[in-house]
């Protein structure tokens, strides 16, 4: 997953069912990864324009929850992004900035007409060889749902589940405590955070600048890209916490709202009708 991934059980009876988990995300990472040959996303990006692709249920539903929620944020979270994200290459040893000749080559091709999903064949095809899919902004939430799920037809009542600092929580912590779990300060070192929230049974999934960027000519690019732009998001947020019972949801809505800056977040949040913590580029926090 690009990541560090932790789960944390607290009965020595779970001890298979953290194995199980694991492989649950290594079958996640197998089949979504964009940077593995083998899986069934690099498998449709290298057929666009040429063939469908037939791919596994899981996958196949997937993406369509991808193409919906995209929809929902109004394009804010896309997931057909991949070919903007390879030009700027945020993250990556080939990080640099394109022109904007480069980005408008690519930009119509992000658009969601590009994908055709046929849920009776689950079949994918990409219209152009220029549109790529890439689920970065939803992988992580979505594989602490399933994981999640494996952990509970387990029986394990107690749980975390940390994918690069996105959490989904399992249980309480005990019968008097819910879980409390910290949102990362983006000035300080990984570990230290400005705020906490106390949950139990769901997802804190955080966007952030701070995550991933490069730094060029004095200015900082994020990995999160504005859909519309085909640049870096600017953005009045520093980060955009959401906690949800869904994991995905959590994600996406994590990444749009990061994407679309403090007002029309809000409106998205609410729309949403999930919890968030925001910080602003003033270091204001704002729980919603
Ligand atoms: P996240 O950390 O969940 O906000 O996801 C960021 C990752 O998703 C990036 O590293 C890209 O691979 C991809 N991505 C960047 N911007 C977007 C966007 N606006 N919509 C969907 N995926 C994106
Ligand atoms: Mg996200």
């Amino acid at each position: 997953m690009g990541t560090e991934c932790v789960i944390t059980l607290f009965s020595s009876s779970d001890a298979e069912a953290l194995s199980g988990a694991f492989e649950i995300l290594k079958d996640i990472d197998g089949r979504i990864s964009r940077t593995r040959e083998d899986s069934e996303i690099s498998r449709i990006n290298r057929m666009a324009g040429l063939e469908e692709v037939e791919v596994s249920e899981e996958t196949f539903s997937l993406l369509a929850r991808a193409v919906d929620l995209a929809y929902f944020t109004e394009g804010a979270f896309n997931p057909l992004l991949g070919g903007v994200v390879d030009l700027w290459g945020i993250g990556t040893e080939e990080a640099r900035v394109p022109s904007q000749e480069e980005i408008a080559a690519v930009l119509p091709y992000c658009s969601l007409d590009n994908i055709l999903l046929d849920e009776a064949r689950r079949t994918v095809f990409l219209k152009s060889d220029k549109t790529s899919i890439d689920l970065g902004a939803i992988g992580k939430g979505y594989a602490s749902d399933k994981v999640a799920e494996y952990l509970r037809s387990q029986g394990v009542e107690r749980g975390i589940i940390n994918l690069g600092g996105n959490v989904y929580v399992l249980g309480r912590k005990s019968a008097e405590e819910p879980w409390v779990v910290g949102l990362q300060n983006p000035e300080s070192g990984y570990g230290g955070y400005y705020a906490t929230v106390s949950v139990e049974d769901c997802a804190v999934i955080t966007s952030g600048s701070y995550e991933r960027f490069m730094t060029k000519d004095g200015m900082e690019y994020s990995h999160i890209m504005d859909p519309e732009t085909g640049s870096p998001a600017e953005t009045d947020l520093l980060s955009a916490s959401i906690i949800s019972e869904d994991g995905a949801f959590a994600d996406v809505l994590s990444t749009a709202v990061f994407v679309l800056g403090y007002d029309e977040g809000v409106s998205l949040i609410e729309k949403a009708s999930v919890e968030a913590v925001l910080l602003t580029d003033e270091m204001e926090m704002v729980r919603l």
